[in-house]
Formats: structure tokens, C-alpha cells, sequence
């Protein structure tokens, strides 16, 4: 910095008093010529000759010459005083940009100690400082014998949001989040964003559990006032988890992770608020260790699939199984995919999963084939499978190697996962039906897709959610959804499937509405490769 001033300052310097004493010389010069000039012309024409004499005569004794001869001081003065006062200026020059330069310096000091401390988009504190002022208060409140709470807050559809109203939607609705969160929580309390939709609250100084859910209450309270992006109005709900020191941890780590399990908890059962205890660790395999675990789960064969069937309704043929991964926990024992397909979403795993799930229930396919029983088979697809370039090119390899014919093979993907990212969905989609593949639109109705866009997918069939499906009899609306999505996939030319079939009331009811098919409980329970066995030749639907 010092040496950068001194640096503009001489250069300031040297250019000034270049310039100055530049023009300096210049006015001595003229003044010089004009002194020679003005005497050979007086000599000349006043005393009639040029010579050594003559010269001196006019120096002596003409008024004007003396004037002129005056000349070259008044411009050497006149050079030494421009150049102290530009020397002068450039002292003044160099002390603004100095202190303009150290305005810059701080505030670009500034800049970065805050950028590495804060999220840029709400400017709360960050994940870092959160750490921080954790350890801080941990120490406080070791000294002073006194309690602290941390709050973890996730939203509920988070990812909705952003995968249909886009990123930048997204990003208005967690600055929104963020300023609400800030009106509730005062100092000495922090707010933080620790990424994603995932806020923190540390509060120092708490009474008790009871305080600290206090505050989760009235931070839940605050997000029920509906948000308003692009004209619309949405309705946001989070999940909270608290730990408290000392009777949860003593140190951050343990702190969040446990706050981590307890917000995990209140999702899964839309709870709202949770305060950890040991015992829920049971009921919510602790999601890092199962992240590690996922990883060697699929090379370890821990996976299983179940095969639940599907049926025409109007002739009763089971016609398809869809397969649904479960995973066969060395301690946790068998896991429902809701326990573990979110975790391989975000791991990065979900990509080897599903290739897993394709490969197995090829092979499955292809055994009960040539054990005379013809099925199709429904694969889930999550994001990032379907996005995945290869995928298509890896199907259509896993359909020759199992010598399944590509129309047996129906992949589903949900509507969110569509929206995720419409065009490259569209990509590959049409990449997929153009192997002859068939494409279903999963839990139809739960997500916030536009018709016409749906119109242009190269979907053959649309499988309405099971929460319609399940209360029709009972709820009008439901029923009412039900029967317009018949209608709707009908009139764009696809297959409709009813999933959640858990009656034979409910099944009667969609042959009477034109339902294609037909998936639930009723129907059959999502077995094992053995038990499927068994029951398909035991079952009352008919195989052939
Ligand atoms: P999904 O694809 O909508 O699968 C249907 C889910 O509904 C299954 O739950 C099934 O057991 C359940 N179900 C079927 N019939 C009934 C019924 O009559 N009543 C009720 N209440 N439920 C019924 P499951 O097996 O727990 O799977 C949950 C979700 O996990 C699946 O929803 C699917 O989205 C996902 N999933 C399962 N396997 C895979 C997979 O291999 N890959 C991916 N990406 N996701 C998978
Ligand atoms: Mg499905
Ligand atoms: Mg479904």
C-alpha cells in the first residue's frame, strides 16, 4: 500500500514538474531571443551600424531593451511558481487518491471478512459463523453454568418450488424466509442460513426446552402468512429440530447433528417442531453414517427389490409389476425407500441405485418370462437418473443384454422431476420413448406441471397419486380429481393408471370412470421375488 503512494505520488511529481519546467525553459528561450533581437535591431536602425559598440550604446541607454531584459527572470520566477503550485496540486492529488485508495482497501477488507462469514443471498450469517458463535455461547454457557438451544429449520417443498417456479423464484422466496425469520429472532439470538432451504437459530441464554420451542412455535407462526412470488400465492411450512446444551451435547457437532435428526423426525412426521431425544436416533438411522453406508449397500447387495403388480381393469389381467427398492439394513432391517431415495438424491448414489433397480428388474423380467409368465416391468426414475446423458444409451445396453423387449420396460418419473429442469427432461424423454421405451407421469396431480406442457411429452401413460385415489369414496373432491384426471389423460391420448387401489370399492368405482389399471393394496402388496412368486400362482387376477 505505502510503497503504491509513493509511487502515484512521484509520478504525479516528475510529470508536473516536467511540464512546468518545460514551459519555464520555453519563456527564458523567447525571452533570450528577444533580448538578442530587440538589441541588433536597436544598434542597427538606432545608431546606424552592428557592432560591438553599437551594441553596448543600445543596452545602455534604450528604456525598452531594459524591459526586455528583465524578461527571462520573470519567466524563470514565473516557472519556478507554476511548478510549486503544481507540485502543490499533486501533493493535494495524491492525499485524495491515497485516502480513496484506503476507502477501497477497507471496504474491500470488508467485503471478503463478511463474504466468508455470510451468505450472499440473505446476508444472514453463514454455516462458519454460525460454527463460531456456537462455540462461543458453548463456552459462556459452560462458565456460567447456563443453557443454550439450536434450531434447525428445513422447509417442507422446497425443491417444488424451486424446480417449477424456477432458481430465482426460489432464491426471492429464501430471502423472504430469511427477513421473517429475522423479525422473530432478536439479539442476543442468531439467525444463519446454512445452505439450501436450511436456516439456523442459536439461541444463548434459553430456561429451557420449553423456550426454545416457544421459539420455533412463533417461527412457524410467522412463515403460516402466505408468500407472494410472481403474482402467486404460496403457502411455505418448515420442519424444526432442537438440541440443547448440556442436555444434548457439548460441542457443535453433536449439537446439529442431533438437531439434524430431530428436524428429520418433525418432516417425517409433519410435526412442525421436534426436541431431540436419544430415543428417536432409533427411529431416524442416523442419515450420515446411512449416507457411508448407502455406498457399499449397493455393491454389497443389500438392496432388495418388491415387486407390487398392476392391473387392466377391465379384464383383470395383472399386466405389469412396478419395482420398488427397499434396502436390507444389517441393523436397521429392512428400509422403505422414503428412508433412504432423499439421501441418494442429494449423495450423488441415486444414479448407480437406479441403475441397480434397471438392471435387477430386467433380469427379474426376463426370468419370469422364460418361466412363462409375461410381465412389463415400472422402474422409477429420480432427477438425477433421468438427467444422466448415458442413461438412455445404458437401458437400451441392459434391454439387449436381458433380451427384454424395449415397450416391457416403463420408466416413471414424477412430474417435479420433470419441472426440475423442463428441457433437458423433454431431451431425454424423447430419447428414451425413441428406444421404444415407455414413459409414465408418477403421482399425478401432487405437482405443479403445466398441462400444455404435458401435452408435448412423449408420455404414454399418467398415473393419478394414491392420496386422490385412496379417499374417493369418501371424499367428493378426491373423487371428483380422480374422474377429471381420467377425463384429462384420456383426452390427450394416454393410459391412466390409479395407484393406491386399496378397495374393492375404489377399484369398481375406476372401471366404472374408464381407469385403465389399476396399483394398491387391494390389488397386491409390494412383495419379494419369492413371495411374488408365490402369490402369483395363488392369486385370483388373472396371468395370461
Ligand atoms: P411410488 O412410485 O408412487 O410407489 C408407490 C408407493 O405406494 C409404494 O411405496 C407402494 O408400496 C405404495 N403403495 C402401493 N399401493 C398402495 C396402497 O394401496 N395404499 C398405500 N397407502 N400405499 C400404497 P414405497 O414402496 O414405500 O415407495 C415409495 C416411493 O419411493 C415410491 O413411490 C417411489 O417414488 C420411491 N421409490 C421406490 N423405489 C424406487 C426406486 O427404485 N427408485 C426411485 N428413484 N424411487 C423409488
Ligand atoms: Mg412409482
Ligand atoms: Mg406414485
Amino acid at each position: 500500500m505505502e510503497g503504491l503512494t509513493s509511487q502515484v505520488f512521484s509520478r504525479n511529481v516528475r510529470l508536473l514538474k516536467s511540464r512546468a519546467s518545460r514551459y519555464a525553459v520555453y519563456g527564458t528561450l523567447i525571452a533570450l531571443s528577444a533580448i538578442v533581437l530587440g538589441t541588433l535591431l536597436v544598434a542597427r536602425y538606432q545608431y546606424g551600424e552592428l557592432s560591438l559598440d553599437s551594441v553596448m550604446r543600445a543596452q545602455q541607454e534604450n528604456a525598452a531593451l531594459w524591459l526586455l531584459d528583465i524578461m527571462p527572470f520573470v519567466f524563470a520566477f514565473w516557472g519556478q511558481y507554476v511548478s510549486s503550485i503544481m507540485a502543490y496540486e499533486a501533493g493535494a492529488m495524491v492525499v485524495d487518491q491515497t485516502s480513496d485508495l484506503r476507502a477501497q482497501t477497507t471496504a474491500l477488507e470488508y467485503e471478503t471478512i463478511h463474504g466468508t462469514t455470510h451468505d450472499a443471498l440473505t446476508d444472514l450469517p453463514n454455516r462458519v459463523l454460525l460454527r463460531d458463535r456456537v462455540v462461543q455461547a458453548l463456552m459462556i454457557a459452560q462458565r456460567e453454568n447456563t443453557r443454550l438451544a439450536l434450531l434447525l429449520m428445513d422447509l417442507n417443498e422446497f425443491k417444488e418450488v424451486n424446480n417449477t417456479l424456477g432458481h430465482y423464484n426460489g432464491d426471492r422466496l429464501l430471502k423472504q424466509v430469511a427477513t421473517r425469520l429475522q423479525g422473530v429472532v432478536r439479539e442476543p439470538a442468531t439467525v444463519a442460513r446454512l445452505g439450501g432451504d436450511e436456516f439456523a437459530i442459536l439461541l444463548p441464554k434459553i430456561a429451557g426446552p420449553e423456550s426454545a420451542t416457544d421459539v420455533a412455535r412463533k417461527v412457524l407462526r410467522a412463515l403460516e402468512a402466505p408468500f407472494t412470488l410472481e403474482g402467486l400465492t404460496l403457502g411455505i411450512q418448515a420442519s424444526i429440530g432442537i438440541t440443547l446444551f448440556p442436555e444434548h451435547g457439548n460441542d457443535v457437532d453433536a449439537l446439529q447433528q442431533r438437531a439434524d435428526v430431530a428436524m428429520y423426525i418433525a418432516k417425517r412426521d409433519k410435526s412442525g417442531v421436534v426436541v431431540y431425544s436419544p430415543k428417536l436416533d432409533q427411529h431416524s438411522p442416523q442419515r450420515l453414517t446411512l449416507m457411508g453406508e448407502l455406498r457399499h449397500a449397493i455393491s454389497n447387495n443389500e438392496l432388495v427389490l418388491h415387486y407390487q403388480p398392476k392391473i387392466d381393469t377391465q379384464n383383470a389381467r395383472i399386466t405389469e409389476v412396478e419395482a420398488l427398492v427397499r434396502w436390507q439394513h444389517p441393523s436397521h432391517g429392512l428400509m422403505k425407500p422414503d428412508d433412504f431415495i432423499p439421501l441418494a438424491e442429494r449423495t450423488g448414489l441415486i444414479k448407480p441405485l437406479t441403475l441397480w433397480v434397471l438392471n435387477e428388474g430386467l433380469r427379474q423380467c426376463a426370468l419370469w418370462e422364460r418361466n412363462g409368465i409375461k410381465l412389463g416391468i415400472c422402474v422409477n426414475l429420480a432427477a438425477p437418473a433421468l438427467l444422466d446423458p448415458e442413461l438412455c444409451d445404458t437401458v437400451a445396453g441392459m434391454l439387449a443384454a436381458h433380451e427384454v423387449a424395449p415397450e416391457r420396460l416403463i420408466l416413471e418419473i414424477t412430474e417435479s422431476t420433470i419441472m426440475s429442469d423442463p428441457a433437458r427432461a423433454l431431451q431425454m424423454l424423447t430419447r428414451l420413448a425413441g428406444i421404444g421405451v415407455r414413459l409414465s407421469i408418477d403421482d399425478f396431480g401432487t405437482g405443479y406441471s403445466s398441462l400444455s406442457y404435458l401435452s408435448k411429452l412423449p408420455v404414454s401413460e399418467i398415473k393419478i397419486d394414491k392420496s386422490f385415489v385412496m379417499d374417493m369414496i369418501t371424499n367428493d373432491k378426491d373423487a371428483m380429481i380422480v374422474r377429471t384426471t381420467i377425463d384429462l389423460g384420456h383426452n390427450l391420448g394416454l393410459k391412466v393408471v390409479a395407484e393406491g387401489v386399496e378397495s374393492e370399492e375404489i377399484l369398481a368405482r375406476l372401471k366404472t370412470l374408464g381407469c385403465d389399471a389399476a396399483q394398491g393394496y387391494y390389488i397386491g402388496y409390494p412383495l419379494s421375488e419369492t413371495n411374488f412368486a408365490s402369490w402369483v400362482k395363488q392369486t385370483g387376477w388373472s396371468t395370461s
